[in-house]
């Protein structure tokens, strides 16, 4: 079965060309609607949560600068036009999970470093969106150059 519907993740820097060429090909060769998201991450989440200052502007610009860039994967990538890129703020697995269950979506396309050593117990997103995806997920590996 061919896939339907394709969700990449991205985390807006340079890596993810890699991911979205991969995925493009994908939803070429499968005919498949291709879609983008990026979370944005709540600064009080990686502060862990108690941070005795207002972060709302900061966090506002972090939104806004995440919205340019994600733009800009837009102009470069027409094939994941406008109404298929959604920005979210949260946590990037429940995020990820909870989009591509409302979008239909059958295959989940991340970047993955392929951490070995203390980087693996740590933990990545790819790792983090695998356990307990709600539908096929691929992790492209992503060569440091
Ligand atoms: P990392 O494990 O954080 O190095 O990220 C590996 C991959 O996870 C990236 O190439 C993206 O596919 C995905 N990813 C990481 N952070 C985010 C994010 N904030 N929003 C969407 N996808 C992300």
């Amino acid at each position: 079965m061919p896939y339907e519907h394709i969700l990449v993740a991205v985390d807006l820097t340079e890596e993810c060309d890699p991911v979205i060429k991969r995925a493009r090909e994908l939803s070429v060769s499968n005919g498949a609607k291709l879609s983008l998201v990026h979370i944005v991450e709540p600064m009080a989440m990686a502060f862990g949560g108690d941070v005795p200052m207002d972060l709302s502007q900061l966090q506002q610009q972090q939104f806004d600068q995440a919205k340019e860039r994600l733009d800009r994967l837009i102009l470069k990538y027409p094939e994941a036009s406008k109404a298929n890129c959604h920005l979210t703020y949260g946590q990037p697995r429940q995020e990820i999970h909870h989009l591509a269950k409302e979008q239909e979506c059958d295959l989940i396309v991340v970047g993955s470093h392929g951490r070995h050593g203390l980087a693996l117990l740590l933990g990545s997103t790819a790792n983090d969106v695998l356990h307990g995806a709600p539908c096929d997920v691929l992790a492209v590996r992503l060569i440091k150059s």
